[in-house]
C-alpha cells in the first residue's frame, strides 16, 4: 500500500529549475485558460438576430484541408482569399498550415468577412480587417514563456505511461530509451516498477497553456540503486548525449547493421555456398527478407556505392581512424551519394541477393587498416570523448542540471532514501525546504 502511495505522489511532481538554460524567458502573469470552440460552431445568437456583436467563428484545419477549401466551406469568395494572401507574411503562414491550426473569421450576418485572424507563430497573432478593398493588418503579441523543468517519475507498470503522465513527449521517451540509455539499460528486461527517471527539459508556455516541450537536456535513470546519467551537448553544432565525464553515450559502431536478422554464416573459413570451394569468409551473413533496410554501422563518409563483382550491389563506408565497413548483395541503394557524410543508423540500402548469393541476405565486412576483422568479436574503438574548451563548457552545464535533478529527487523520493550521489556539483545546494517551496510554487503557477 505504501509503495503505491509513493508512486502516485512521485509521478505528479514537476519543479521549476531556473538557471540551467541560458535562454531568456519573457515572463508574464498568467491569464485564465482560454477555451476555444472546435470546428464550425452553430450560429451565435447575435448572428441569428442580425446583430453585429460576437460573430467570431473559429475553424480548426483538418488533415488534408487547404486554405482554399476552408474559405469555400465558409462561403467566402476566392477573390477575398487572394487579397488576404497578398498581405505581407500571409502566404508563408497560410500555405503550409499544420492540421489543428486555428483560423478565426469575424462574419456579421448578411455581411462579408469583416476580420480574419491567424497565428503567425507561437507568439504572434495577426488580425486582418477588411473594409472594402482595403485590408489593415494588426499584429497582436502573445508572449510565451520558457521554463526549464525537472520531470520525474517511477516506472510503475509502464515506463511509457508514467513518463507521459509527468509530461514527457513520445519523442522524449524515444530519446530516453533509444539514444541515451540504450547501451546501458535493457528496457525489456532490466527495468523494475520502482526504478525512477528524471529529465530536464524546456517547456514553452503561453497564457497558462503548454505549447511545446523541447528535447531532453539531461536525464537520470536509477535502476536498482544504480544511477545512470546522460547529458545533451552540442559538439561541432551537432547535439549528442554524453556521460557525466564527457564520454559519448553512443557507441562508435552498432554490432548489427540490420534489425531483427538471423546470423547465418560466421567469420572464418568455410565452403562457399555458390562456388563450392573452401575459402575464407571475410565477413558475416545475416539472413533477412528482401527489402529489409540496412543501416550504417557508424558515422561515416560514403566511399563506394555500386556493383562490386561477387558482392553485387555494395556500399563501402569510411569511418575514419582506419575503419571501413562493407555491405553486399543489396537489392537496392538508398539515396545516399558517394562522398556524403552520414550518421550512424542512416539507411544505406536494402537486403537482396545480387552478386554471388543463394538467397536474400546481408554480407557485412569490418576492416581495420585494410585487414578483415570479425565484426562480432573485434574490440570496437571507443568514441572520442569531449576535451579542452568543450569539456569545460560541458562540465559547467551538467553540474547544474544534475544538482537540480538531485534536489527534486530528494524531495519526491525522500521516503525511498536519498538519491545516489552524482558527480560533485559546483553550485551550492539549497536546503530541502527551499526546494520544497519551489515545488509548491511551480504547482501554483
Ligand atoms: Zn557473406
Amino acid at each position: 500500500m505504501q509503495a503505491g502511495l509513493f508512486a502516485t505522489l512521485g509521478m505528479m511532481v514537476a519543479a521549476i529549475v531556473p538557471g540551467f538554460s541560458q535562454s531568456t524567458a519573457s515572463v508574464r502573469a498568467h491569464e485564465p485558460r482560454q477555451s476555444l470552440a472546435l470546428a464550425l460552431p452553430p450560429l451565435t445568437l447575435a448572428r441569428l438576430k442580425g446583430e453585429t456583436g460576437d460573430s467570431w467563428q473559429l475553424v480548426r484545419v483538418n488533415r488534408g484541408q487547404t486554405l482554399g477549401s476552408v474559405f469555400k466551406d465558409m462561403d467566402i469568395p476566392s477573390s477575398t482569399m487572394r487579397q488576404i494572401l497578398e498581405q505581407p507574411g500571409a502566404k508563408e503562414a497560410l500555405m503550409r498550415m499544420k492540421p489543428g491550426t486555428e483560423l478565426g473569421f469575424d462574419m456579421p450576418v448578411n455581411g462579408a468577412l469583416r476580420t480574419f485572424r491567424y497565428d503567425k507563430d507561437d507568439s504572434h497573432r495577426i488580425e486582418l480587417s477588411l473594409t472594402g478593398d482595403k485590408i489593415t493588418q494588426k499584429v497582436i503579441a502573445r508572449p510565451t514563456e520558457t521554463r526549464t523543468v525537472v520531470l520525474s517519475g517511477k516506472v510503475g507498470k509502464s515506463l511509457f505511461r508514467s513518463a507521459r503522465k509527468v509530461g514527457l513527449t513520445a519523442a522524449n521517451i524515444n530519446t530516453l530509451t533509444d539514444d541515451i540509455f540504450k547501451y546501458d539499460i535493457d528496457f525489456n528486461e532490466d527495468v523494475g516498477s520502482d526504478d525512477r527517471f528524471s529529465v530536464v527539459v524546456e517547456q514553452t508556455w503561453r497564457e497558462g497553456e503548454l505549447l511545446s516541450t523541447g528535447p531532453i537536456l539531461a536525464a537520470t535513470f536509477t535502476s536498482e540503486g544504480k544511477l545512470h546519467t546522460g547529458f545533451r551537448f552540442d559538439r561541432g553544432g551537432k547535439p549528442e548525449y554524453f556521460t557525466g565525464d564527457g564520454r559519448p553515450l553512443k557507441k562508435s559502431f552498432i554490432r548489427m547493421p540490420i534489425a531483427y536478422a538471423r546470423l547465418t554464416s560466421g567469420f572464418g573459413s568455410r565452403r562457399h555456398p555458390v562456388l563450392g570451394n573452401i575459402r575464407m569468409h571475410k565477413g558475416v551473413d545475416y539472413a533477412a527478407g528482401t527489402g529489409t533496410p540496412i543501416m550504417a554501422a557508424g558515422d561515416a563518409r560514403v566511399q563506394f556505392i555500386g556493383w562490386k563483382g561477387g558482392y553485387g550491389r555494395a556500399v563501402i563506408l569510411d569511418h575514419g581512424r582506419g575503419y571501413t565497413t562493407l555491405y553486399g548483395h543489396m537489392s537496392n541503394f538508398s539515396k545516399v551519394k558517394p562522398g556524403q557524410r552520414i550518421a550512424q543508423g542512416t539507411v544505406i540500402g536494402y537486403v537482396g541477393s545480387s552478386g554471388l548469393a543463394t538467397g536474400p541476405h546481408l554480407h557485412y565486412e569490418f576492416r581495420v587498416n585494410g585487414v578483415h576483422r570479425n565484426p562480432l568479436s573485434v574490440t570496437m574503438p571507443p568514441p572520442e570523448p569531449l576535451s579542452g574548451m568543450a569539456l569545460a563548457q560541458f562540465r559547467s552545464q551538467t553540474s547544474v542540471a544534475l544538482a537540480r535533478i538531485r534536489q527534486v529527487e530528494n524531495v519526491i523520493y525522500a521516503d525511498a532514501g536519498p538519491a545516489p550521489a552524482p558527480a560533485p556539483a559546483q553550485q551550492a545546494t539549497p536546503s530541502i525546504k527551499q526546494v520544497a517551496k519551489k515545488v509548491a510554487k511551480s504547482r501554483r503557477a
